[in-house]
C-alpha cells in the first residue's frame, strides 16, 4: 500500500477509473466464465462481438446517438482520422474548411493536406489572438460548398476548449470535430455533426482504438478507390470486422462506459467536470500572480488546465515536489513548459483538491 493515493494528471495515456481496471483485473485469465482472456479470443467470436455489441451501445446511450449515426472502434489513433476524414468525405470537392486552435488542430491542418486534391483552407486561426482565445464561429471563413469544416472541441495541450460548440447553420457544410480529450466530457448535441472522432487514450480508454461517430448520409461519399483498410464504408460493412479491431482496448472502452452510466451519465459527469476546473481555476486565479494562466476565462478547457510559475525553475521543482507527494505526470508539454493538469473523467474530485492543496502550500514556502 502506498501511503497516500496517487493520482496521475497524465495529459494520455490517462488515468482509468480504479473500478474499471479492478474489473479487468477480475476478469483478466477468464472472462465471464468462457476459460478464456479477453486477449487471446477470436475478434469474431460471439463473446467478444456482444463485447463489441455492448460497447456500441452504451456509448450510443451515453452520447444520445441517433440511429442515423454508424459507430466504429478503428486502430491507427486521431491522427489517422485527420487523412481519413479527407480521403472519405472530399472525394470530388474542391476545397475542405480548417479551423487551426492550437496543437492539435494544427498538425490535423498540416496532415489534412497530403494526398488530398481538395485544398485545405485556413477558415480561422488563432495564433492572432496568441492561442489564448477561440476563434469564435462567426468569424470562421466557410464556404458552404466546402466538403466539411475540421475542427477541435479541446487543444489538450494549449488548454483551451469551445465552451459552447460551434452549430451548424442550414446551408453549412458538415462539422468534423475531434473531440479526443474531451469526448464524453459534457453533453453534446451529436446531430449538429457530420463526424465526430476521438483516439481513446484520453477519456474513454487505453490507447490503441479510435472512436469515429459517423452521419450516415455523408458514407455516399467514400469512394471505392480508398484502400480498404481507410474506408469507413468498408469497415461499416464488415460491422467493425474488416480486419482485427484492438479487442483489449475496446473491451476497457465498455467497461468505462458502463462505469459512466453507473456515475448518472455524462450529465451527472459534467457537473463533477465543471466543479473540479472551477477549483483548479480558482486556485489560480486567487494565488494573487504566482500561478499564471492567461487563457481568456470563457475559453479555458475543463480537461487540460495549463498553468505556471514566473519562473521556469520553479516550475520544474514544482513538478519534482508535486510527484513526491503523489500529484504525477504534471509537466506541462515540451514545446509548452510549466504544468498541465488533466482532470479528464477519471480523475476523481479528491485528486483535484489534493492539487489544491499542494499549490497552495507550494507558494507558502516559495511565494
Ligand atoms: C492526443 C490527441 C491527438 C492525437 O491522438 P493519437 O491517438 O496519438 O493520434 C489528436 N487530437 C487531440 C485533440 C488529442 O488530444
Amino acid at each position: 500500500m502506498l501511503p497516500t493515493p496517487v493520482y496521475n494528471f497524465s495529459a494520455g495515456p490517462a488515468v482509468l477509473p480504479d473500478a474499471v481496471l479492478r474489473t479487468a483485473q477480475n476478469e483478466m485469465l477468464d472472462y465471464n466464465g468462457t476459460g478464456f482472456p479477453v486477449m487471446s479470443m477470436s475478434h469474431r467470436s460471439d463473446v467478444f462481438m456482444s463485447i463489441l455489441h455492448h460497447a456500441e451501445q452504451d456509448l450510443r446511450t451515453l452520447l444520445d446517438i441517433p440511429d442515423n449515426y454508424k459507430i466504429l472502434f478503428l486502430q491507427g489513433g486521431a491522427s489517422s482520422q485527420f487523412n481519413m476524414v479527407v480521403m472519405n468525405f472530399a472525394n470530388g470537392f474542391k476545397r475542405v474548411d480548417s479551423v487551426v486552435t492550437g496543437n492539435w488542430s494544427s498538425v490535423a491542418h498540416k496532415q489534412m493536406g497530403k494526398l488530398s486534391d481538395a485544398e485545405i483552407h485556413l477558415a480561422a486561426d488563432g495564433k492572432a489572438l496568441d492561442y489564448l482565445d477561440l476563434p469564435p464561429e462567426n468569424t470562421w471563413d466557410i464556404d458552404r460548398h466546402s466538403a466539411f469544416v475540421h475542427f477541435a472541441s479541446n487543444e489538450t495541450v494549449n488548454g483551451l476548449q469551445y465552451g459552447e460548440l460551434p452549430r451548424p447553420g442550414a446551408d453549412m457544410p458538415p462539422l468534423v470535430c475531434d473531440m479526443s480529450s474531451d469526448i464524453l466530457s459534457r453533453r453534446i448535441n451529436v446531430r449538429d455533426f457530420g463526424v465526430i472522432y476521438a483516439g481513446a487514450q484520453k477519456n474513454i480508454g487505453p490507447a490503441g482504438a479510435t472512436v469515429v461517430i459517423i452521419r450516415e448520409d455523408l458514407l455516399e461519399r467514400c469512394s471505392e478507390r480508398v484502400p480498404d483498410v481507410w474506408n469507413y464504408q468498408t469497415h461499416i460493412n464488415r460491422q467493425g470486422m474488416h480486419n482485427t479491431p484492438a479487442t483489449y482496448p475496446i473491451y476497457i472502452a465498455g467497461l468505462v462506459f458502463r462505469w459512466l452510466l453507473a456515475q448518472g451519465g455524462v450529465a451527472q459527469i459534467e457537473t463533477v467536470n465543471a466543479l473540479k476546473a472551477a477549483k483548479l481555476y480558482n486556485a489560480i486565479d486567487s494565488s494573487g500572480g504566482f500561478y499564471i494562466n492567461n487563457i481568456r476565462p470563457g475559453a479555458r478547457s475543463k480537461m487540460n488546465v495549463v498553468f505556471g510559475t514566473q519562473s521556469p525553475d520553479l516550475d520544474q521543482r514544482f513538478v519534482q515536489e508535486a510527484d513526491a507527494a503523489g500529484l504525477k505526470l504534471l509537466q506541462g508539454y515540451k514545446s509548452v513548459g510549466g504544468m498541465r493538469a488533466s482532470i479528464y473523467n477519471a480523475m476523481p474530485l479528491q485528486g483535484v483538491e489534493a492539487l489544491v492543496g499542494f499549490m497552495q502550500d507550494f507558494q507558502r514556502r516559495y511565494g
